[in-house]
C-alpha cells in the first residue's frame, strides 16, 4: 500500500550522540552494537484515524528512528494497515457504508494526519489484505510445525508451549483476552487462550478463498506475517529458512494495549513458525486520556488530529504538545496541554528568528543526553525553553539558529 510523503531529515554533524537506552517491556534495548535495525510497529485499524493516542503511538517510533538514524545505523521499519477485522465491520454496517470504503478513506486520513505531524513513513506500509497467500502459507507451516486445530472450520493456534512466557497472571490474561477480541470461552478449546488463525467465512462477512477453507485471518498472525516477510525476506516462511540471529527482528512496537494479547501472540506464533525469538526488544508508548478520563470508542470522547488540525491548530504545536509528556506514560490530553504547547513554541520561534542567539552546543548535547535517557522529551524540551529565554534576555551572541532549528527538526522532528 501506498505509504505517505517522506519528511526531510536534515543531517547533524559533529554532535555526540550517547547510546540510546529504552525501558522494555521485554527483552533488551542495547542496539549500540547494532549497524541495521528493523523496526516493526503495529498500525491502525482504519476504521477511527487518528486520535491522539494513535498519533503518540507513532510519535514514540518516529523520535527512536530520528535518534538510531542521526547516529549512522541503517533503519528497516515496516507498519501494518489491518484493514479486515472485526471493529471495521463493525463500524462498516452501523453506517451502512462498504467495509473497503471505509477503511480507503480512514487510511487516506491517516496519512494526511502522519504527513502533517511530520512522522517519518515505513518503508513497507502493509495492508492486510495485500498478503493474504502469506497468511494462508504461513498457517500451512504453522500446521506442519503441529501448533494449529481445528474447532468448526476454525484454526487455532495451540499456544500451551509458550505459556510459561505470559506478561501478566494468567487469571488477567483471560480477562484482556475476552476484552480484546479473544474468545476464552468457545467450547473445544485445548487452551482458553489458544488464538484464531482463521476463521471460517460468516455470512454476509467478506472472505477469501484458501487452503484453509473460505474465510478470514485472525489478528495476531497477520503481523507476525508482515514483519517477517518485509522486514527479512520472502525466504522467512519457507523451511529451508535459519536465522542469522539470536532474534528475527530488533523492535516490535506499538501502544501499551498490545502487550497482551496481541504482541505476545504474534512473537509466539513467529518463533512457532522459524524456531526463533520474535524480536530483541518489545517497547510500547502509554495511554492518552481526555480530562481525567480515559479516552475511547465507547465513551465517545476521541480527540482525532485531523479535527484539530481543520480547526487551525498548527501541527507542530500538537507535536510538541504530546511530546511534553514522555512516550510510556500514560498521560492526560486537555485545551490546557495545548494551550502551553502553543505559548513555548512561539518563544522558541521568536529566538530562533534572532539572528544572535546563545550558543547552541551545550544545549544540543543536554538535549541529545535527554533523549537518549529513556527518550525524555519533557527534559529535552525544558533545555529548548531554557536556551529560547536566555536567547530572548539579550541582542548578543553567535549565528546559531540555523543549527538549532536543522538539529531540533532531525532528533525531534519540529519544523520551527
Ligand atoms: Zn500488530
Amino acid at each position: 500500500m501506498r505509504s505517505w510523503p517522506n519528511t526531510y531529515l536534515p543531517a547533524i554533524d559533529g554532535l555526540k550522540l550517547p547510546a540510546l537506552n529504552l525501558k522494555t517491556s521485554r527483552g533488551n534495548s542495547n542496539f549500540e552494537e547494532l549497524s541495521d535495525i528493523r523496526m516493526y510497529v503495529c498500525g491502525i485499524t482504519p476504521y477511527d484515524a487518528t486520535h491522539l493516542g494513535h498519533a503518540a503511538t507513532y510519535l514514540t517510533f518516529d523520535l527512536i528512528s530520528r535518534y538510531l538514524q542521526a547516529q549512522g545505523k541503517h533503519l528497516s521499519f515496516v507498519e501494518n494497515i489491518t484493514d479486515i477485522d472485526d471493529p471495521l465491520l463493525e463500524r462498516a454496517i452501523r453506517e451502512k457504508m462498504d467495509w473497503r470504503e471505509l477503511a480507503a478513506d480512514q487510511v487516506d486520513l491517516y496519512r494526511s494526519d502522519m504527513t502533517a505531524l511530520r512522522i517519518l513513513p515505513p518503508k513497507d506500509f502493509v495492508a492486510v489484505t495485500d498478503v493474504m497467500p502469506l497468511v494462508e502459507n504461513a498457517i500451512t507451516r504453522l500446521q506442519e510445525n503441529g501448533y494449529t486445530y481445528q474447532i468448526d472450520g476454525d484454526i487455532y493456534f495451540d499456544i500451551s508451549t509458550f505459556l510459561s512466557d505470559l506478561p501478566t497472571s494468567r487469571e488477567k490474561a483471560l480477562e484482556i483476552f475476552a476484552e480484546r477480541g479473544g474468545d476464552p470461552l468457545r467450547i473445544g478449546k485445548r487452551d482458553a487462550l489458544d488464538p484464531l488463525l482463521w476463521m471460517a467465512n460468516k455470512e454476509g462477512e467478506p472472505g477469501w478463498e484458501s487452503a484453509h477453507g473460505f474465510g478470514r485471518p485472525g489478528w495476531h498472525i497477520e503481523c507476525s506475517v508482515i514483519a517477517l516477510r518485509y522486514l527479512i525476506g520472502p525466504e522467512v516462511l519457507t523451511s529451508k529458512f535459519r536465522a542469522s540471529g539470536s532474534s528475527l527482528i530488533t523492535i516490535q512496537g506499538g501502544g501499551s494495549d498490545l502487550i497482551f494479547p496481541h504482541h505476545f501472540m504474534s512473537a509466539a506464533q513467529a518463533k512457532a513458525l522459524t524456531g526463533t525469538p520474535f524480536a530483541q526488544s518489545f517497547i510500547h508508548a502509554g495511554m492518552v486520556g481526555l480530562d481525567g478520563e480515559k479516552m475511547s470508542k465507547s465513551k465517545g470522547n476521541l480527540v482525532f488530529v485531523s479535527k484539530l488540525l481543520l480547526s487551525g491548530v498548527d501541527p507542530m504545536i500538537i507535536r510538541f504538545a504530546l511530546m511534553q509528556s514522555r512516550y510510556s506514560d500514560d498521560r492526560m490530553w486537555s485545551d490546557d496541554v495545548l494551550a502551553t504547547a502553543s505559548t513555548r513554541v512561539a518563544r522558541i520561534r521568536q529566538a530562533l528568528a534572532r539572528e544572535l542567539v546563545q550558543p547552541v552546543e551545550p544545549h544540543l548535547e543536554a538535549i541529545a543526553r535527554h533523549l537518549s535517557n529513556d527518550l525524555d522529551t519533557p527534559e529535552a524540551l525544558k533545555v529548548l525553553d531554557l536556551w529560547a529565554e536566555e536567547t530572548l534576555a539579550t541582542y548578543e551572541g553567535v549565528n546559531e539558529s540555523g543549527l538549532m532549528a536543522r538539529t531540533v527538526d532531525a532528533l525531534l522532528g519540529l519544523a520551527l
